[in-house]
């Protein structure tokens, strides 16, 4: 009887003082796209066990990623177990040219990994399996940076990747990788020995130094998402025994920030390449810090540090231990679920005039008692990431920054924006134009290429032709196959 009526639901719904209005109209909207999105999906993809549908639970955590800006309805999220289910899928989306992103750790600032038609989602290609005698790992696609430094520093030897265990190893080698290694052994794009991938005819080839020489170039610093399906990856491990962290604090009021900034930049000039240090100036309620932290490796003590800047009396954290136990200490975290990134890079010391607008920056968010936050974080690079030849461009930055806010809920989200593009614009002087291509930033527009590749770009879009001539790998900063007009 009642299924005659089902409106007589919807109608209580609307009359009940318990559920607001809103979101039950929400509701029905959401339910008829639902249904509507599984409709559209071709018969061969509808029923597999390894595909979240619309209407699995799973369903509304699994289409985010690590940033909760990006609100987007995918038709499925396809998990492959193994090479042939790829393969599978990889036909079935050409065959009916539906839109897909690959998503390896789900870490992208911008929605690269993430669609509207179909995500592919790397996550059951997660083995880790160390090799000491020929100091190499093998990952998989899906593992997270914190697994592998979990397995490999077990066994005293490290990979050099980034600062955040729950990034994925996969599109931060492929984009770079900087971390606290970054100078004593180069990026993580240069600690790539092999790349497993499936190309765009469900091939699987073995790209490496003698295989695919240009193809294992572009991938090594362009590589996320334009090529190919990046399945797993052979890492160059490092024997490492120990490591010294540092971590000096300043409050605001109680600090000299442009002295301290000044002090920092000079330091990176005859810094040893087994420190790599960054500098971070944060905003965060209501109050402004300054953090520089050190991370050597080896067994001589971390003491470089004290000359520059124990007499500003930083408040001081120290670890000297194991390197998988220093993780710990470095591991980058923040617990807002919205955020924009930018980057630049600092090709020489900023000058006084751009130290002056970091710090008025941070002094006004301070003063104005802003709701949303302000991470500026600046790292040294140099050492063995000058060296390198691959598609990761920015080899002769000084440092690397990002820019960063991130905010608590919708209502923030005008504001910190506005703090980030003002901030950004005004600092743009005293910077270089190249910027990181993993700190993806979509303001960019059509610059992308240019920013992120430099005098690559052209090289990469022939290598692009060569092996994806349908472009069925693309996103909105991929390698396209021509340059777009300017
Ligand atoms: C909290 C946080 C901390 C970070 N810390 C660092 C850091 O310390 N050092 C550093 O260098 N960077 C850092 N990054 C940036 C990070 O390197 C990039 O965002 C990186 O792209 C994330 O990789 P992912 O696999 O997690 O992302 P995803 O969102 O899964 O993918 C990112 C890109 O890779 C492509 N891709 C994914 N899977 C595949 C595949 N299987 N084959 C081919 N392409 C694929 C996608 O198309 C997408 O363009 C950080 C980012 C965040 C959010």
């Amino acid at each position: 009887m009642l299924a005659f009526f089902p409106f007589l639901f919807l109608l209580s719904d609307f009359i009940s003082p318990y559920v607001c209005t809103d979101n039950v109209l929400k509701q029905n909207y959401h339910n008829q796209n639902m249904c509507q999105l599984q409709d559209e999906i071709p018969l061969e993809l509808k029923n597999l066990p390894y595909v979240i549908y619309p209407n699995d639970p799973k369903y509304d955590t699994k289409r985010f990623i690590y940033n909760k800006c990006f609100n987007l309805f995918p038709h499925a999220i396809i998990v492959p177990r193994n090479v042939e289910e790829m393969a599978f899928v990889l036909k079935s989306l050409q065959t009916h040219q539906l839109p897909f992103s690959l998503r390896a750790g789900g870490h992208c600032y911008e929605p690269g990994s993430l669609s509207s038609g179909y995500v592919i989602d790397l996550a059951n290609f997660h083995t880790i399996v160390p090799d000491v005698s020929k100091g190499e790992v093998v990952v998989g696609a899906g593992c997270l940076l914190g697994d592998v430094i979990e397995s490999v520093g077990a066994l005293d030897y490290a990979v050099p990747t980034g600062d955040c265990p729950v990034v994925g190893v996969t599109g931060l080698s492929l984009g770079g990788g900087q971390g606290v290694l970054t100078r004593l052994y180069g990026m993580t794009c240069d600690a790539i020995k092999s790349i497993s991938m499936m190309t765009a005819d469900g091939q699987v080839i073995e790209v490496n130094a003698t295989s695919y020489p240009d193809l294992f170039w572009a991938m090594r610093g362009a590589g996320n998402g334009s090529y190919g399906v990046v399945l797993g990856l052979t890492l160059k491990m490092y024997p490492i025994a120990k490591a010294h962290y540092v971590e000096l604090s300043w409050d605001w009021d109680e600090a000299s920030p442009s002295a301290i900034f000044e002090r920092w930049q000079s330091w990176l000039s005859n810094l040893p390449h087994e420190i790599t240090t960054h500098i971070r100036f944060q905003y965060a309620n209501g109050k402004s810090v300054i953090k520089l932290t050190a991370v050597k490796i080896g067994s001589d003590a971390l003491n470089e540090w004290e000359k520059p800047f124990k007499s500003l009396e930083p408040k001081v954290t120290f670890f000297s231990g194991r390197y998988v136990e220093s993780a710990h200490y470095w591991a980058a975290s923040h617990s807002n679920p919205f955020s924009k990134s930018k980057s630049a890079m600092i090709m020489q010391p900023i000058q006084q005039k751009g130290i002056d607008i970091i710090v008025n920056c941070l002094t006004q968010m301070e003063q104005e008692k802003k709701a949303h936050q302000v991470h500026f974080t600046i790292a040294s690079m140099g050492g063995e990431s000058a060296k390198g030849d691959t598609a990761y461009y920015p080899r002769k930055a000084l440092a690397m920054w990002h820019q960063m806010v991130t905010w608590e809920t919708p209502e923030e989200e005008k504001g910190a924006l506005h703090t980030l593009r003002t901030f950004s614009r005004e600092i743009s002087p005293y910077v270089s134009t190249q910027c990181y291509a993993n700190i993806v930033d979509y303001d960019l527009g059509d610059g992308y290429l240019r920013a992120y590749f430099g005098t690559h770009v052209e090289k990469l879009i022939e290598i692009k032709k060569k092996y994806d001539p349908t472009n069925l790998f693309h996103w909105k900063q991929s390698i396209p196959l021509s340059h777009p007009v300017q």
